[in-house]
């Protein structure tokens, strides 16, 4: 096989105790899946998941205990953090039961949805795609992915992210409207979901911007966490 231009490297994140990486093969995101955080977006905190995605290269991987820089994103003067539970995917399928939908947990990370709130806002107001708001450059910074064997208790698992050591959103995945399982399973029947798919699970309330010179740190009880600068 030759290509006329050399193919990109794949997209991958460190995991915790292992050298190997974790290939990306696509970004899913839910929307408001936080009553709390539905209500402050508008909405009545009870509505059916929806999704939206990312590119896979949309992704800034930090390794553990390191900070990852994330460029200020041109067209926007409101940059929103959305701190939020990381699904990585290790076996596909479709029309994936409740039931059965852990199975195709490989493993768990903490990641931003970061967000052009400004364009999300007008894109709402005029019926467009939101990939402008969402799917920009650099817009998904994860931290490494722990396997799901020694995340037994993601489920109940405390969420919180600081900026410049202030507490700005403080959660538990416990209040997610759709738990991942459901995620999972509503998910698997618009897609065939893929070894290698991450699913950002929806962020609790107390979004916000973020300048230049912000240092966020993302952290879910039982993982690695996140540490992001703004540059
Ligand atoms: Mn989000």
């Amino acid at each position: 096989m030759s290509y006329v231009l050399p193919p990109a490297d794949p997209v991958s994140i460190s995991i915790c105790g292992s050298d190997q990486r974790f290939a990306v093969h696509r970004i899913y995101c839910v929307g408001r899946n936080y009553a709390e955080h539905a209500r402050e977006m508008g909405g009545t905190g009870r509505e059916a998941p929806f999704f939206f995605m990312k590119p896979a290269d949309a992704v800034v991987p930090a390794a553990a205990g390191q900070t990852a820089a994330v460029p200020y994103p041109s067209l926007t003067s409101n940059y929103h953090h959305e701190l939020e539970l990381v699904v990585a995917i290790g076996q596909g399928g479709v029309d994936i039961a409740v039931e059965s939908a852990l199975r195709h947990v490989w493993g768990y990370a903490v990641g931003l949805d970061m967000t052009r709130r400004d364009l999300q806002t007008e894109a709402k107001q005029k019926g467009r795609p939101w990939s402008i708001a969402k799917g920009f450059d650099a817009s998904a910074p994860m931290g490494p992915i722990t396997p799901a064997a020694h995340a037994a208790g993601i489920a109940q698992a405390g969420i919180v992210l600081t900026v410049n050591g202030s507490e700005r959103q403080k959660s538990t995945i416990a209040d997610m409207i759709w738990s991942v399982p459901e995620i999972i399973a509503h998910l698997s029947r618009a897609w065939r979901l893929e070894p290698g798919d991450l699913i950002f699970t929806g962020t609790p309330a107390g979004v916000g911007a973020v300048v230049r010179g912000d240092r966020m740190v993302g952290h879910i009880d039982g993982l690695e966490s996140l540490q992001v600068k703004v540059v």
